[in-house]
């Protein structure tokens, strides 16, 4: 065990540099939602692949002097081809998303003319441009562009360049195995009647939710008692069959704490026990025989989900190759006195007319209490030893 607490940034590189990027995979594009790409992705052709039209209309060829009546000479809709214009009096039917028939460079849509059988009169006064309508080939990007880096999460915008090139299958960053232990006598399932002295189970479900949030869904959650040879025999196992353990509880100086001695006896090396904060403070992170990452927290709910949403998440993310963004607001309200430990603070957020992140701060009247956390967006890092002016821009950690 150390005895020095490390300050948080410090604590941050530690844990950075213990966890071992998470090794990638391949899966159906259908599954793919949600997970970190780890691969480039280039475009399977030129983009639009053929010129496309962009308007439900007729194609014709463009002249300084267009004929105000043209005949339609035929019809190419969406994904058919083989449509030439013969005749500069003539125009060919046409679809948003057909492509341009050959010989034209124009396209006139629909609210543009009347029609008449196959005689099509355009509007008075009416006068297109050469080229309008037309989406042209490469116009977006060249044949084997790169379209996409790895270290995104797939969405939206991503979904739809890996299917539009093809990508049936997707190398992404595995899913890491997480087991989320909760430790102590005292804790009953959320179902159960309680008895004096006992209280529910929320941590391990908190836990989970961040974990949830931050796309890590292959999560276990067990719970063990205080009890030194059955902590020993879970985290045993546990250790066996999963690439992250989270524990929480078991991790302070009391009589019946018996984590990092457990952990320890089992081959998982000490990272950092204990870190400059409030809440979190006796927070253990180790890396075990099999390189799994161990984050043993506090159990106290609010300390807890502070580490996980500091510490847990984030070097999570960074393993699966996700940059993470530093986010700052301007800090609003009471923050109290300082103190030699970096302080945490759950705060509302909301963005000022000017664009500006404010967060607003919560009191609360210790790091037990977790009912200040209900309607807040996440905490603010507050440096140690400094008073904090209203407005100063602070380290906003989202939930
Ligand atoms: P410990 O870190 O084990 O000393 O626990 C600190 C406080 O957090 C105690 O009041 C515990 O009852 C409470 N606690 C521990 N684990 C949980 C849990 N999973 N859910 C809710 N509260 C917990
Ligand atoms: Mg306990």
């Amino acid at each position: 065990m150390m005895d020095v607490l490390i300050d948080t940034d410090a604590a941050d590189r530690l844990v950075a540099d213990m966890l071992p990027a998470l090794p990638g995979e391949r899966i159906a594009l259908r599954e793919a939602i949600g997970r970190v790409l780890r691969q480039i992705v280039r475009a399977e052709t030129a983009q639009p692949p053929f010129d496309r039209v962009m308007m439900d209309g007729v194609a014709l060829r463009w002249r300084d002097e267009l004929s105000r009546r043209l005949r339609v000479a035929g019809a190419q809709m969406a994904g058919e081809v083989g449509q030439a214009l013969r005749d500069d009096d003539d125009c060919i039917d046409v679809t948003t998303g057909a492509v341009l028939p050959e010989g034209c460079d124009c396209v006139i849509p629909v609210e543009r003319f009347r029609r008449d059988g196959d005689v099509v009169a355009l509007e008075e006064g009416y006068d297109p441009a050469r080229g309008q309508f037309i989406h042209r080939r490469g116009a977006d990007c060249a044949e084997g562009a790169v379209v996409l880096e790895g270290g995104v999460r797939i969405g939206g915008p991503e979904m739809s360049m890996l299917a539009s090139n093809g990508v049936a299958t997707v190398e992404v960053a595995r899913a890491p195995r997480i087991a989320i232990i909760s430790t102590g006598d005292e804790l009953v399932p959320v179902e159960a009647t309680l008895r004096p002295g006992q209280i529910r189970r929320s941590n391990d479900l908190a836990l989970a939710a961040s974990l949830e949030r931050g796309g890590f869904d292959r999560v276990s959650l067990h719970h063990v008692l205080d009890d030194r040879d059955a902590v020993r025999d879970s985290l045993d196992a546990l250790l066996r069959a999963h690439d992250v353990l989270v524990l929480s509880g078991g991790v302070s100086m009391g009589q019946r704490d018996f984590v990092p001695d457990c952990l320890e006896s089992l081959g998982v090396r000490c990272v950092l026990h204990g870190i400059a904060q409030r809440p979190g403070k006796p927070i253990w992170v180790g890396i075990g025989p099999e390189s799994q990452a161990v984050f043993a927290l506090p159990g106290n709910p609010v300390s807890s989900l502070v580490c996980m949403t500091r510490y847990v998440r984030p070097a999570l993310l960074r393993a699966s190759g996700l940059a993470v963004p530093v986010e700052y607001a301007s800090i609003r309200g009471d923050t109290g006195k300082p103190l030699r430990l970096a302080r945490f603070l759950p705060v509302r957020l909301e963005s000022d007319p000017s664009g500006t992140l404010l967060a607003h701060a919560r009191g609360w009247s210790n790091s037990g209490d977790f009912t200040a956390l209900g309607g807040t967006h996440g905490i603010v890092e507050l440096p140690p030893e400094r008073s904090i002016a209203e407005g100063a821009p602070v380290r906003v950690f989202r939930w």
